[in-house]
């Protein structure tokens, strides 16, 4: 698997799935999430719905994921997934790190080859950067996948550095 890294906006990459940092609810949010849905148009959001009225009533758990069509968007999936909320005095990396082995295991189930991601929890959930950087990067080598093409999309240059630094500590 190559890991390529992408400084930018994650709603116009193009590739067979881009994952959504989602909340619990499916119903939209703000950052990556309202990207998503803005660009991909309202099919996304009727898809989530489809999704609370079945399998996720109570919505979809931290750390777990689901796909949906992808609408407008330049992919034919999106795969959504909900990261934990920081916390400073628990440790919920194991959290974290479930995001992208589950996304991944979608991916493998669709036959996404290709996909793209976000700095899970590193915006309204507030995981530091550098900790989320080397949870996603130590976690997706580590996964079983059948992904080729993965990308890590951050959304600024101070995010793109800190994710640079730790492909490159971590060897790759
Ligand atoms: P979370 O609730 O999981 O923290 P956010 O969407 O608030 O999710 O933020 C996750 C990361 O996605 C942040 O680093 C934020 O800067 C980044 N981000 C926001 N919009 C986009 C976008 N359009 N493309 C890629 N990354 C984005």
């Amino acid at each position: 698997m190559r890991i390529t890294l992408v400084q930018g906006d994650i709603t116009v990459q193009h590739v067979d799935a881009v994952v959504n940092a989602a909340n619990s609810s499916l119903l939209g949010g703000g950052g990556v999430d309202g990207a998503i849905h803005r660009r991909g148009g309202p099919v996304i959001l009727a898809a989530c719905r489809e999704l609370r009225a079945s399998h996720y009533g109570e919505g979809l758990p931290t750390g777990q994921a689901v796909a949906t069509v992808a609408g407008e968007l330049p992919a034919r999936w999106v795969i959504h997934t909900v990261g934990p909320v920081f916390s400073a005095t628990e440790n919920r990396s194991h959290l974290l790190a479930s995001c992208y082995r589950e996304s991944l295991r979608v991916a493998d189930e669709l036959g996404a080859t290709s996909v793209a991601f976000p700095a899970i929890s590193t915006g309204v959930y507030r995981w530091p950067v550098d900790d989320a950087a080397r949870i996603a990067i130590g976690t997706v080598r580590a996964a079983p996948t059948r992904v080729t093409d993965l990308r890590l999309v951050l959304f600024t240059a101070d995010a793109y550095d800190v994710f640079e630094r730790t492909l490159e500590t971590e060897g790759a």
